[in-house]
């Protein structure tokens, strides 16, 4: 037999199999971590990606493999094959697509298995009553206290680290027989927090009808469920369900931050184990939840996008939970989203997958329509509780009125109104289109970052100014560095600013800030949001936030401050970002009694505004369905954006420049599948000193061009240029 191995995954960037022969007695499978022989170089690490009875090279030419590095294969068959879609989707090396399935930390062997010397009790009955004995006085004093203390903690708990007791008094306890060292293996565990036991509940009449719908057989759910109609309850289910037949599951969460109350909340529903996975987690968490799963003590999956990968056997259900969330996509390349991973690893296991939602993409509905997924809809919330009205407040009138604040006179006569029946309220501002900048009133300089094509935001608590693309970070001058005049000037508005305006109209309010400054490290905002909820504060102001797993009780009253921000960003999406991040904030307030939402905007009737003050999803699809095929958006077409970017501005333009040549020649007999080809530079056009520019090709849907795009971008390659290839961009500009 011979196997084929991929080398070094790690860093090989060219897409070869090398085949290896395998020693006799040599127990190697497919998916196997191996050393073997390489070139002139040493040993290296490869991964056996199948088995050939026959080889097309000579016999004595094949190397063989040295030994396998596992006892275990560190890749099931399943991932070699997701492997391989992975490589023909994105047209990517087979070794970036393997990347995804073995995290680092194993590749290499850079992490192993912690272990712990640990002490054991091993005397009990009249045995350990003499040795107790002999570390008495003939009076009945104690004569050796350390030994005595070491004893009686082993009582109470029969084991304990050896760290934690003292090392002569074991040291003589083990001479006596007493005790023993013993090397044990202990898991890194990322949440420690204890967790009760909850029975399930009884399902509502709606919650059985999509359940019995999903156990029909179906392979494929968009579970449309308004905020509170109790879709995570019908998660549970499925997954219960998938369990008792023996099967596994994964559940994504769309951000890190989610997953500790999700986890949390799983445990009070499962007794079996939960294994977490993203990338928030140390290197030694990481190594020993993946372990956790490949031993197969852990069925269940919880975690962000890269949880998709998940090496768990005989596979039930993947479910995408909140599945229009853009963080579902990856930054980096390939730029994959978990959906298209989930479909796929479904379609090998013949697995269900479930996307919930209460705000599903536009293209997801779109397919779900098409048959592509069978839509389950759960309109309502949970108990007849209602969803909160949405108030509009025209923010023209309010200018007219000469009022210059962001909070309009309906929005102060609510949050008084909120504070004085000791109520709590949360205002949004959008995480984009929002910032502080430093423009000179006389000449119009505008501070920039040295690196970054961007204007700096001033940060007034720590009195700097910030680059939010690099960190970098300048002192504040008030004298203009172009013009000498002392009229540089702070602009725009920030969480910092509306902080400071709600604290001058209401002096005795209490208030959480929550943006970029505030969330520090992860853990930041679950204190924040747990003081919060616990009503140590009055309000709480914050760019768009995912709140979902807290209890915010004593919140009656939400507002929107601006929610045109998003609208006037160039982007086909921004519609459906308006009508999702309305439609989230109000579905949030009010799950106890039916809170206030208040929408501020200077387009009232927009029809994102209008579909988002009634909760109106379907009524929001068509029209913007509607829209889209008229201006042939996707999903009717396809968006590719090719990036280009290097130190050197004409390094790049060159580049660009010798790709539409070569792009046209082989575009030129399918012209009628393209809607345009624009070269461009990027909305930000210099980051971390790298300038940037774009290539945007817009397809009618054709599988085969992109392909051929592909294909071509990466025959070709520029030296000093970094390329990327992205479809349908998450951001456009
Ligand atoms: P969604 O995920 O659709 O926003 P959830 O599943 O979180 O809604 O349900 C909202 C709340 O109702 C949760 O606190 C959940 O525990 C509770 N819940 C869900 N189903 C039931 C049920 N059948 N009986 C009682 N409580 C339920
Ligand atoms: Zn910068």
């Amino acid at each position: 037999m011979y196997a084929r191995v991929i080398v070094d995954i790690s860093h090989t960037q060219v897409d070869r199999v090398f085949e290896y022969n395998i020693p006799e007695k040599m127990n190697i499978r497919p998916g196997m971590r191996v050393r073997v022989p390489f070139g002139h170089m040493r040993d290296t690490e490869g991964i056996v990606i199948g088995l050939e009875e026959t080889s097309e090279y000579e016999a004595n030419k094949i190397k063989e493999i040295i030994c396998p590095l596992d006892d275990f294969c560190a890749l099931t068959e399943e991932q070699i094959k997701l492997a391989s879609f992975i490589k023909q989707k994105y047209n990517t090396t087979l070794a970036a697509a393997l990347r995804f399935m073995l995290p680092a930390q194993v590749r290499g062997g850079r992490v192993s298995v912690k272990t712990q010397t640990r002490v054991r009790l091993l005397l009990s009955g009249p045995a350990l009553q003499r040795v107790e004995e002999g570390l008495l006085k003939k009076d009945g004093s104690v004569k050796y206290p350390r030994q005595w203390e070491t004893l009686s903690l082993l009582k109470e708990q029969g084991e304990l680290p050896a760290s934690e007791l003292n090392g002569s008094a074991v040291k003589s306890l083990e001479k006596k027989g007493a005790v023993e060292l013993v090397r044990a293996e202990i898991a890194r565990i990322p949440f420690q927090k204890k967790v009760i036991r909850i029975d399930d509940y009884g399902l509502t009449e709606k919650q059985k009808e999509i359940l019995d719908r999903i156990r029909a057989g179906g392979k494929r759910f968009l579970l449309h469920g308004v905020t509170g109609s109790g879709k995570t309850e019908i998660y549970i289910r499925v997954m219960r369900d998938c369990l008792a037949r023996g099967k596994t599951a994964i559940l994504l969460v769309p951000e890190i931050s989610l997953t500790p109350q999700t986890y949390t909340f799983l445990k009070q529903r499962f007794d079996e184990e939960i294994a977490v996975f993203h990338s928030g987690l140390s290197a030694g968490e990481r190594f020993d939840e993946w372990m956790k799963v490949k031993r197969g003590k852990a069925k269940i999956v919880l975690g962000a996008r890269s949880a998709v990968f998940a090496p768990l056997e005989n596979l039930g259900v993947i479910i995408i939970d909140e599945e229009h969330e853009t963080s579902y996509k990856a930054d980096n390349y390939p730029k994959y989203t978990a959906h298209e991973i989930a479909k796929e690893r479904c379609r090998l296991n013949d697995a269900i997958l479930i996307l919930g939602s209460a705000t599903p993409q536009i293209e997801t509905y779109f397919r779900g329509i098409r048959g592509e997924y069978e839509i389950l809809k759960m309109p309502n919330r949970l108990f007849g509780l209602q969803l909160p009205a949405v108030d509009i407040v025209d923010m023209c009138n309010e200018l007219k009125n000469g009022n210059r604040t962001a909070i309009s006179g309906r929005l102060y006569d609510e949050l008084e109104r909120t504070l004085a029946d000791g109520k709590q309220a949360m205002l949004f501002l959008n995480r984009r289109g929002y910032s502080t900048f430093v423009m000179c009133r006389s000449c119009g300089y505008v501070v920039k970052c040295d690196s970054c094509d961007v204007t700096m935001t001033y940060h007034k608590a720590q009195d700097i100014l910030k680059c939010h693309y690099c960190g970098r970070t300048k002192t504040p001058e008030t004298v203009c560095p172009e013009c000498g005049k002392p009229h540089l000037k702070y602009f725009g508005m920030g969480t910092q600013q509306i902080e400071e305006q709600v604290k001058g109209l209401f002096p005795y309010a209490r208030i959480l800030r929550m943006d970029l400054d505030t969330m520090g490290n992860k853990d930041a905002h679950i204190k924040l949001f747990e003081d919060f909820a616990a009503h140590k504060a009055d309000i709480l102001i914050g760019t768009q936030m995912i709140t979902k797993g807290f209890d915010f009780r004593d919140v009656t009253l939400s507002a929107i401050l601006a929610a045109d921000t998003m609208l006037n960003i160039p982007d086909y999406r921004s519609a459906e970002r308006t009508f999702c991040h309305i439609t989230q904030i109000a579905g949030r307030a009010g799950r106890k009694e039916p809170g206030t939402v208040i929408l501020q905007t200077y387009n009232p009737m927009h029809y994102a505004v209008q579909h988002a003050k009634y909760h109106d999803y379907v009524g929001f699809y068509n029209e913007e369905i509607a829209l889209r095929e008229m201006a042939q958006l996707p999903p009717f077409s396809t968006y590719v954006q090719l990036q280009f970017s290097g130190q050197k501005e004409e390094q790049v333009i060159a580049a660009v420049k010798d790709f539409i040549g070569k792009l046209k020649a082989v575009l030129l007999p399918h012209k009628r599948g393209i809607i345009s080809i624009k070269a461009s530079e990027a909305a930000i056009k210099r980051i971390r000193d790298m300038e940037r520019y774009h290539i945007l090709i817009h397809l009618k849907n054709d599988e085969g061009l992109v392909g051929q795009i592909y294909t071509l971008f990466n025959q070709t390659k520029y030296v000093n240029v970094l390329t990327g290839i992205d479809i349908n961009p998450v951001n456009m500009a």
